[in-house]
């Protein structure tokens, strides 16, 4: 399969031919674009254009792009439909000189090559599954999430594909490796790689938080723009272009944005070029700090970008001082260390160094290359069904007469909001659950109610209450554990009705067919998209005409998985590549040895 790889910056547009061996088959980039006219600059449009005519004598079986920002629900690159070309111009305001230029590239290779599947790869998505500790500002979260405010994170195709050619050349698996990956180029961020997830990265809602870049400044306390502002020297849009056109490297040094050019004037002894390098060392380095930190420790550093894959001196800043954390740097290797083509890694720290130090050069086109071509085969696969899940928290279901107990002999249950499964809701009553331990307060009362009650608790509240619950199907409760439950108007003994709800599938006869189960049927279901993937076993499925397709899980269940709103299952065996299937089977065997051991 040849794959056509369009990189769409700022002002330039790089792109790339390989063939179905990932050898490179040609490759150009056309910069300086700009809006420009009067000097005869040529646009975005006329340049990708130019390239589609380069590319005309070869046979293009399917185009990847490069999309800066895709928000935060994409963690994945996507095959091309409006729904992706929405999500891309929804962050335009986010990406205001990345995202138009690449939605405008995407349409036009659409129109060129009208028959080929599209992929875009986002360089927001490695991270969009970074914790919520550091995905959040420390704000008044109702502004934050009126205005979208979060940190997203870029560059994450480098730095994904960075670790991925570090743990090749440590000969360890990813997943369990803590790596600091630094792409040092015109623009720079660090990245905390935890067993192959970005945990952390140092740009945040935009591209301008962190390291010193080019021409942005990174981090900067926010009081100091109140006050510029305040000042009235600038407009907003004045600032925007101090901040990002004006700061950094070029700020610093007031000679322009190449380090090469900064490190001879510093060598001629130019303090404000002296300057610009310590600072832009000093922050990558305390980034360094932070990172091992905040992962409880790091097995290797890797630099790339233009920067860190050229710049010996700037390395061996970055990295001085750094012996108590077991990088101790072989400045021969360093000052040797050469990466092109041929060789995209060489090792600059010494044999006796614990933590290792790395230059890869970035491929970030044949990175999007291989992502198009895995995207396009998995969509040739039949698309997984997936399930919704619902997550629910403890609640009872109560009997006429223990309602009348808790509550009065007069009230009824006062619905208060419909649920998913058709004629059940939640009620404005809640009880309290007595256990010889501990008690739970505002257990909700759903309704309607039933010929016998029923509490279900999660694991953990079993704990809390200190009772002993089976694990039962909604409605079997015979012989399941007492519990005692007090309303405002009385409080009953129950000798039995409370238990672990067991993990069930709610299914439409339709739905049944389509996944091909019954019911009765147990189940292996794999969750995704929550922030820890999770398989679970023992899952019934439950067929019924009034039902809803939906999962019902517990919160510990949920919480194991972290999952969010919106969260799917699917049904295993699960839609996800050889090796994590690899892994979930062992995961399966693993819990089964458990179970009989
Ligand atoms: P990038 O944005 O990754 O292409 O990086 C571009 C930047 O890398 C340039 O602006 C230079 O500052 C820097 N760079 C490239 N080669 C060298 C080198 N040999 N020494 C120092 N800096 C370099």
């Amino acid at each position: 399969m040849n794959v056509l790889v369009i990189n769409c910056g700022s002002s330039s547009v790089k792109f790339a031919l390989f063939d179905g061996d990932e050898q490179l088959v040609t490759q150009g980039k056309r910069e300086r674009l700009g809006s420009d006219t009067a000097q005869h600059k040529e646009t975005h449009k006329e340049a990708v254009a130019a390239i589609f005519e380069t590319v005309a004598e070869y046979q293009i079986d399917a185009v990847g792009h490069r999309v800066v920002h895709g928000g935060a629900d994409i963690t994945q690159p996507q095959q091309i439909d409006q729904a992706v070309l929405d999500a891309i111009e929804e962050h335009i305001p986010d990406a205001p000189m990345h995202n138009p230029f690449s939605k405008a590239a995407i349409e036009s290779a659409q129109d060129v090559f009208p028959s080929v599947p599209h992929v875009a790869v986002f360089d927001t998505a490695f991270h969009a599954r970074m914790p919520r500790r550091a995905t959040t500002y420390a704000i008044d979260q109702d502004v934050a999430e009126r205005h979208g405010i979060r940190r997203f994170g870029f560059h994450g195709i480098s730095h994904e594909y960075a670790a991925g050619i570090a743990a090749e050349f440590l000969e360890r698996p990813l997943n369990e490796l803590r790596l600091i990956t630094l792409h040092l180029g015109n623009g720079a961020s660090a990245c905390a790689v935890e067993f192959g997830r970005s945990t952390e990265t140092s740009m945040g809602n935009t591209p301008l938080e962190g390291l010193v870049m080019g021409t942005r400044s990174g981090d900067v306390d926010a009081g100091v723009l109140l006050s510029l502002l305040r000042s009235g020297e600038f407009t907003v849009d004045e600032l925007d272009d101090l901040l990002n056109n004006k700061s950094g490297l070029l700020g610093l040094s007031g000679q322009g944005n190449d380090l090469r050019e900064i490190q001879h004037a510093a060598a001629d002894g130019d303090d404000r070029a002296r300057l610009a390098i310590n600072v832009f060392a000093h922050r990558a380095r305390k980034y360094i700090g932070a990172y091992a930190a905040a992962m409880g420790g790091v097995d290797a550093i890797v630099f790339t970008g233009g920067i860190g894959e050229n710049s010996a001196s700037m390395r061996r800043r970055i990295l001085q001082r750094l012996e108590f954390l077991g990088c101790v740097l072989d400045e021969d290797r360093n000052h040797d260390a050469s990466v092109h083509s041929d060789q995209d890694h060489a090792l600059i720290t010494t044999p006796r160094s614990r933590v290792e130090a790395i230059v890869v050069k970035t491929n970030e086109e044949l990175m999007i290359a291989r992502e198009t071509k895995r995207v396009v085969h998995a969509t040739e696969r039949p698309t997984p069904k997936t399930i919704p899940i619902a997550i629910s928290a403890r609640h009872c279901h109560l009997t006429e007469e223990t309602f009348a107990t808790l509550f009065g002999a007069d009230a009824t249950p006062t619905p208060m909001k419909d649920l998913s499964q058709p004629g059940q809701y939640a009620c404005e009553e809640q009880v309290t659950v007595i256990g010889p331990r501990n008690q739970i307060e505002r257990v909700r009362l759903l309704g309607p109610l039933r010929k016998a009650n029923q509490v279900e608790i999660s694991r953990t509240d079993e704990f809390h209450l200190g009772i002993d619950a089976p694990v039962r199907r909604s409605g079997n409760v015979r012989g399941s554990a007492p519990v005692t439950l007090k309303g405002p108007e009385g409080t009953v003994k129950l000798t039995e009705g409370l238990i672990c709800a067991h993990r069930h599938i709610h299914m439409h006869p339709d739905d049944a067919e389509a996944f091909a189960v019954s019911d009765g049927d147990e189940v292996a279901v794999a969750i995704t998209g929550g922030n820890r993937d999770l398989v679970l076993g023992d899952v019934t499925i439950r067929v019924h005409e009034n039902f809803r397709l939906e999962m019902h899980i517990d919160t510990d269940e949920a919480n194991a998985a972290e999952l969010g709103k919106n969260a799917t299952a699917t049904l295993s065996p699960v839609d996800v590549d050889d090796d994590a299937y690899a892994v979930y089977t062992e995961l399966a065997a693993t819990a089964a040895l458990t179970r009989l051991g």
